[in-house]
């Protein structure tokens, strides 16, 4: 049995990609008698915003999804804890009181969430006055874990590299987690079989399958499907001003008749898929 989950993180409304995503995901639930779960994604505390869960689950009715929600992020961190306090003991995160200014100002590489962490803090006794992060080693992490590989539906056999994000965040100094390792956790509690989202994640996907052979967790398939952008080529988002979900549906417009042109791949004039 397929299960499938859709996971926004409520610090902005939906738009037309995240319905996309979801009908995918929905769907390939669907085909096979599966179950498609939905999960909130409010680790990040202070952007989270509890209406637009509630907004979230009347987009996803008004496209004519059913679903099954899963406990949100915020009551799952002890979870977090336990499974970063594993790693800890396992010699493979150090703490980092590097701030984002203290990194840039290093110019480092950039890789495919920004700034390259140089590994400054590695190796080092760090001020235990001020606030830490805890970062994968990842030189030390694939050492560990050797060669692993994941399935994606489209791209086939990955072997999972993640070396190009550097020694990511697990445990942030605002949250008791970042989404690697929630996201990873909570996939796993889930008993996701088919991890969909964009190809925008594809690369962080990589980072997961390593954190799965570290943590001793299932390895689900994954399905990362293509993104839709505006006419410049760049990837809908909520920060740019492509009309939210919430903004259509109270416009009148028919979320059953939306969900059918997305799945027949009609996009709205200006709107299109790119896939890698
Ligand atoms: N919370 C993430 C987002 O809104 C979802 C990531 C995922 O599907 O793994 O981008």
């Amino acid at each position: 049995m397929t299960v499938t989950r859709f996971a926004p993180s409520p610090n902005g409304s939906l738009h037309l990609g995240h319905a996309y995503s979801a009908i995918v995901a929905h769907d390939l639930a669907m085909k096979d008698g599966g179950r498609f779960l939905l999960r909130i994604e409010d680790i990040d505390g202070a952007r989270s915003r509890p209406e637009l869960a509630r907004e979230f689950r009347e987009d996803l009715a008004w496209l004519g999804l059913a679903w099954h929600e899963v406990p949100a992020q915020s009551t799952r961190l002890a979870r977090y804890d336990e499974a970063a306090r594993r790693l800890l003991a396992d010699g493979l995160l150090y703490p980092c009181t590097c701030t984002r200014a203290e990194i840039d100002a290093l110019e480092p590489r950039m890789g495919p969430e920004g700034a390259i962490y140089p590994g400054t803090c590695k190796g080092r006794r760090v001020d235990p006055a001020k606030p830490a992060a805890l970062r994968l080693d990842v030189d030390r992490a694939l050492a560990l874990t050797g060669r692993v590989t994941f399935e994606d539906d489209l791209a086939g056999t990955i072997v999972a590299d993640p070396r190009p994000h550097g020694d990511v965040v697990l445990v942030r100094k605002d949250a008791p987690a970042s989404y690697h390792l929630a996201a990873t956790l909570d996939d796993a509690t889930d008993a996701i079989t088919l991890v969909t989202r964009g190809q925008d994640l594809f690369t962080a996907t990589h980072v997961h399958r390593i954190l799965q052979a570290l943590l001793g967790l299932p390895v689900p398939r994954y399905h990362h499907h293509g993104l839709l952008v505006d006419e410049s080529g760049t990837k809908l988002a909520k920060r740019r001003n492509s009309p939210s979900l919430a903004d259509r549906r109270r416009a009148g417009e028919k979320g059953l008749l939306l969900a059918e042109q997305l799945r027949l791949h009609k996009f709205p004039s200006g709107i299109s898929l790119v896939s890698a």
